[in-house]
């Protein structure tokens, strides 16, 4: 049965679908799901991210946990981990770029957060070297200090989405036509976590919920503060996004989120503030990636590995390091936020986060 067929049966038994749901079921179902079954990046795969644009991304990255390791007096052993690390490539260029700091490789414990059988499979070819462990759920961390990344994770999970009429919301959902999926509106609802939105919002405006980031970062934030370490997260989104952020990406260009189910990256922009608030740690400012990079040298390494190169490749190292620091870019839309304990400062390239939030 395809996962259109399996959607439109669900539907017909359970009524129309929370897009949560939906998105749930279009990128991990077991036999079906856009990420279970694929590896979905690079040139040939429908989205390119950036430690697959540039090793420098993952250089800057390790060296940046690695200077928060050795500032926190090189906790040993630690857990070095990684949400959604899709070919590997990211936490590859981490080791490679931690190599030469003492202890940190001998006493770096790799765990690896991935729901996908065919991207663990590649994990496990790219990171031999490094014996990973992989885990299912965030809780199974070690208890030791946690040095983490995420990059392009937390747009994968899930969203609930909701469209302010007066006083309460209707929530989007995905019903049936026929044999067609289309966007519908569920009844209308007060919602005790929405009550902050109604502030900032107007008649017919859209929000967003992620409900299992929280979660996450809230384990992962104790972690940190109990023992020590600290987690950068990267993804494109804003403190507090409004508007319908729900998109579909196919062979690099944006698609019908209803039209192929399972075949397309469904993905919505991360709103950071509500992970920054689950964190029983302390966090970072939020600070645009291209600021981040720039602060940690990327300009320099830049100039160097190109020093080595020519014609076409020195072309395209020259486009990657725009790509991943310019405005117009990923600079802007791309955005990073650390955790770290309360009794450590933030890792470098961001600022503490204070009282200003
Ligand atoms: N971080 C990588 C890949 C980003 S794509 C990079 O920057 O290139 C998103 C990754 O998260 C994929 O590896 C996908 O399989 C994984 N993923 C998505 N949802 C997940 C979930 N709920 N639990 C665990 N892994 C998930």
């Amino acid at each position: 049965m395809s996962l259109r067929d399996h959607l439109l049966r669900r539907i017909a038994v359970e009524g129309p679908l929370p897009l949560s749901e939906y998105m749930a079921e279009c990128l991990l179902n077991p036999s079906h799901g856009y990420y279970t079954t694929r590896d979905p990046l690079g040139a040939a795969g429908d989205f390119v991210t950036a430690p697959e644009i540039s090793q420098m991304f993952g250089e800057m990255l390790g060296l940046c946990l690695a200077q928060s390791w050795l500032d926190q007096g090189a906790p040993a052993p630690f857990a070095l981990a990684e949400l959604g690390p899709g070919r590997g490539t990211l936490m590859a260029d981490i080791l490679r770029a931690t190599a030469r700091v003492p202890g940190f490789r001998d006493a770096a414990q790799v765990h690896l957060l991935e729901a996908s059988p065919a991207l663990r499979k590649r994990q496990a070819e790219t990171l031999a070297g490094a014996a990973p462990v992989w885990i299912d759920r965030v809780e199974d961390l070690p208890e030791m200090p946690l040095l983490l990344v995420a990059n392009e994770f937390f747009d994968a999970l899930p969203i609930r989405q909701f469209r302010r009429d007066g006083g309460a919301w209707r929530e989007t959902v995905v019903a049936a036509e026929g044999e067609a999926l289309r966007f519908g509106l569920g009844p209308l609802a007060p919602l005790a976590a929405l009550a902050p939105r109604l502030e900032d919002t107007a008649d017919g405006d859209i929000v967003e919920l992620c409900p299992a980031a929280p979660a996450i970062a809230r384990t992962i934030g104790a972690r940190i503060e109990a023992h020590g370490g600290a987690a950068l997260i990267v993804d494109y989104g804003d403190w507090r996004s409004q508007g319908d952020t729900f998109q579909a990406m196919r062979a690099h260009g944006s698609a019908d989120p209803l039209e192929t189910p399972g075949a397309a990256d469904l993905t919505a922009h991360v709103d950071f503030e509500p992970i920054a608030a689950a964190t029983p740690s302390a966090h970072s400012l939020l600070t645009p990636q291209g600021v981040f990079l720039e602060r940690l040298g990327i300009t320099g390494r830049a100039e160097r590995l190109a020093a080595g190169l020519d014609g076409e490749r020195l072309a395209s190292h020259i486009a990657a390091h725009r790509r991943l620091t310019h405005p117009a870019e990923m600079g802007s839309l791309f955005k990073v936020l650390a955790f770290h304990p309360h009794t450590a400062g933030p890792p470098p390239g961001l600022e503490a986060a204070g009282h200003r939030e």
